[in-house]
């Protein structure tokens, strides 16, 4: 009886170390070793499809909502006025309510470092080509390719091009501060010699008024923010007309920009009349005899048709108090050959005078400047640099040059 037990006990643990064996092999083939023991079943598998509130719990949001619930500044915020932070006399008045904006002249040099980060390989690139000892038909073929990379477009690029090989031929010899500046003239020149004033100043007693365009998600309402903060910095007063009605948060986001600077923001009810807004706010700038009054404007490429009968509208609108004095066009840089053709549409709807190029901080393909001018025949006046309250900079050519090729 002991034997046969023995036996049965004996068959018994052969079995299973024998499956268990063939359990673990096969285990080894389908799971990395690390994994089953590090990560629990019920967090390695987490719902395929997670629910709207399970993002809230996550541990990230939860003191970013926080932040912005009891009001305190961002990083960009804190950064803007150390003093009121660190100074106990300051800390002690009343925070002021109205910020006092960056001045405006120079700003495209003080942000220069963000277009030389993005558009390096553009001027360096250019330039290190040129610096090559036989500038033979493939380098030229090269620096083409670096223009049409950088979004410059096919006739400003042969035009340089040919401008370059006409006087690097008369210049015999190279050295790299006549590469420099011989690069630096020409690209100067390619962006052309215009008019970049932001008209603001009405010929009649009337407040100036700017319409500001765009398809949504250009940074239409954000540069509309930051322009009033250009023109407060430059001592104006601004009304604000929140005729983008079609995007639901856009007026409670330009009167953050316009609470911000003291402006006000002259708004109706989401999906409301654009155009009644807009004459509204202008009625406004009047009776309160501002400098300026910005109307920032829906951006929904439906139709061509739609898009223009709702801005002529509102020029029109606008027009019974006087004369509309600058249509600014945003465009966002990074969007290529798709900013182009909404640049035509949009020019196609009304007179633009003006373009806004945002996002060129997070672009290598600054050359979308020449393009948009050559296409539309209208100066870049104005480029955004970053997503800060004070990153929207007076567009100068020489400056903007100067960044990209290093001084
Ligand atoms: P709208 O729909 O055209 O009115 O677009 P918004 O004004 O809401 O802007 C869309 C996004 O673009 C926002 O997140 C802005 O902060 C961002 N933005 C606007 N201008 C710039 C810029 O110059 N640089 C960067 N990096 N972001 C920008």
């Amino acid at each position: 009886m002991e034997l046969i037990l023995a036996v049965v006990i004996a068959l018994v643990v052969a079995v299973a170390v024998t499956s268990g064996l063939v359990i673990s092999g096969r285990k080894k083939k389908q799971l990395p070793p690390a994994e089953p023991p590090s990560t629990p079943p019920t967090i390695t598998a987490p719902p395929a499809e997670p629910h709207v509130g399970d993002e809230a719990e996550t541990p990230r949001e939860e003191p970013r909502r926080t932040v912005e619930e009891v009001g305190l500044p961002t990083a960009e915020e804190a950064a803007e006025a150390p003093a009121a932070v660190e100074d106990p006399v300051v800390a002690e008045a009343p925070a002021p309510e109205i910020e006092v904006p960056e001045p405006t002249a120079g700003r495209l040099v003080r942000l220069r470092a963000r277009l030389a980060r993005s558009q390096n390989s553009l001027g360096k690139g250019l330039l290190t080509l040129l610096s090559r000892e036989h500038l033979d038909e493939d380098t030229w073929e090269e620096i083409e390719e670096t223009l049409l990379t950088a979004d410059v477009g096919v006739a400003p690029t042969q035009e340089l091009v040919e401008r370059l090989r006409e006087r690097v031929k008369v210049l015999g010899t190279r050295t790299p501060e006549e590469l420099r500046g011989l690069l630096r003239e020409e690209l100067i020149a390619l962006l052309g010699d215009y008019d970049r004033t932001v008209h603001t100043e009405s010929p009649e007693d009337t407040p100036g008024v700017v319409m500001v365009v765009g398809v949504n998600g250009t940074g239409k309402t954000t540069t509309t923010g930051k322009l009033a903060r250009v023109l407060v910095a430059d001592g104006k007063s601004v009304v604000l007309g929140a005729a983008d009605t079609f995007r639901a948060a856009a007026a409670d986001q330009l009167q953050t920009w316009g609470d911000r600077v003291g402006a006000r923001t002259v708004r109706g009810p989401e999906g409301g009349d654009p155009a009644s807004i807009a004459f509204d706010a202008v009625k406004e700038g009047i009776a309160e005899k501002a400098d300026v009054v910005l109307v920032d404007t829906a951006g929904r490429l439906h139709t061509k048709t739609g898009l223009m009968d709702e801005l002529g509208k509102v020029k029109r609108v606008v027009e019974k108090h006087g004369p509309l004095d600058e249509i600014l066009l945003v465009l966002d840089a990074t969007t290529g050959q798709n900013g182009l053709i909404q640049a035509r549409v949009f020019a196609e709807v009304v007179d633009i005078t003006g373009i806004v190029l945002t996002k060129l901080d997070g672009t290598a393909k600054g050359g979308i400047v020449v393009a948009v001018q050559r296409e539309l025949g209208v100066p870049v006046k104005l480029v955004g640099l970053g997503e800060g309250p004070d990153d929207l900079a007076p567009f100068e050519p020489a400056a903007f040059v100067d960044a990209l090729i290093g001084d």
